[in-house]
């Protein structure tokens, strides 16, 4: 009995391992083809100041629109990429195609919003590619708009990262992000030896900030840490007026992104012009949006 549950198991093992494979071969060849047809688009979040809900930059968000017309987030594809060796093309598209709506850009978030770009830690830590995507950030009109987000692995592995790239980024203006900061490997020592000039706090720390004083601590020590070091603070994940609420009235972060303020979005879901993001009322410093 032992023995044919056992073989049952194996089998349905089996079974599922070969949908994963072939799961796995579907999406690699979506991608690859993807690539070739530029079937790529991006959505675009904004960064926003809690206090005025100005907009102080957007992010771009990388979509893979499959060749069915089913739009992919890139937690199904990114890794891959990476895997692949694919990621530096896919980057170079995401530039390209932010260089190509820069009006549009414009219109909707205004000309003051920083642009920021994800680029993987494996990536960063790639000199060639970190060279050839510098000098096509370089080649644009507006170098010093964009910020380059990578996870702080990169900050810690041994690679050129630190002391050869951020020098060179810098040299070009092009500003530097620490995303999803606190779930990496990173210690708070290490970050007394990164240059960045954003620090993105992981949303897994913001989720119900309000009812968790261990989180309540953690955030309190990112933020003193980062102003000591000058970086300034991005609370990933808002999704809640409670978090905000305690954003708000319990520290000094002044910077929010997340589904409360405004989701991803395709420029052309954007009202044209005039009107600024969603419906909110232009000002003089920037954009600004209301609240969800
Ligand atoms: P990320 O850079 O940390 O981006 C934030 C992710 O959280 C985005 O998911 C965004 O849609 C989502 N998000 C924003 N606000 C909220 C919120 O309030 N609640 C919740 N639940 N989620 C929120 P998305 O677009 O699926 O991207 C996932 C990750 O994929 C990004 O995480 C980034 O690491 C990576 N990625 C995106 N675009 C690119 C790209 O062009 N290149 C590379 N290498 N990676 C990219
Ligand atoms: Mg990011
Ligand atoms: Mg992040
Ligand atoms: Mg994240």
């Amino acid at each position: 009995r032992v023995k044919i549950a056992t073989k049952g198991a194996a089998a349905m093992f089996d079974v599922a391992m070969e949908r994963e494979a072939l799961e796995r071969m579907r999406i690699e060849q979506s991608l690859r083809q993807a690539i070739l047809d530029r079937r790529f688009c991006c959505a675009f979040q904004p960064k926003v100041d809690i206090r005025t809900r100005e907009i102080k930059g957007i992010e771009a968000l990388v979509r893979l629109r499959d060749d069915d017309g089913v739009i992919q987030a890139p937690g199904t594809f990114v890794d891959l990429a990476v895997e692949l060796g694919l990621i530096d093309e896919l980057t170079h598209l995401v530039l390209a195609e932010i260089m190509k709506s820069i009006d549009l850009i414009n219109d909707a978030f205004g000309t003051h919003a920083s642009i920021s770009i994800n680029v993987a830690a494996k990536q960063a830590g790639n000199s060639h590619f970190m060279q050839s995507f510098a000098a096509a950030l370089a080649a644009t009109e507006c170098p010093s708009r964009f910020i380059i987000e990578v996870t702080e692995d990169a900050f810690v592995t041994k690679s050129h990262f630190q002391s050869e790239i951020l020098p060179m980024l810098r040299e070009i203006g092009v500003g530097i992000s620490i995303d999803d900061f606190g779930i990496g490997y990173s210690s708070l020592s290490a970050l007394a030896d990164i240059t960045a000039d954003e620090i993105k706090i992981d949303r897994s720390f913001i989720t119900d900030i309000h009812k968790r004083p261990r989180s309540q601590g953690i955030l309190r020590a990112i933020e003193s840490l980062s102003e000591a070091l000058g970086m300034t603070v991005i609370a990933e994940g808002i999704e809640t007026f409670e978090e905000l609420a305690y954003l708000q009235t319990m520290t000094r972060i002044r910077y929010a992104q997340g589904y409360y303020f405004a989701k991803p979005v395709f420029l052309e879901e954007l009202k044209p012009s005039a009107q600024g993001f969603e419906g909110g009322r232009p000002r003089e410093s920037g954009r600004q949006i209301d609240q969800a």
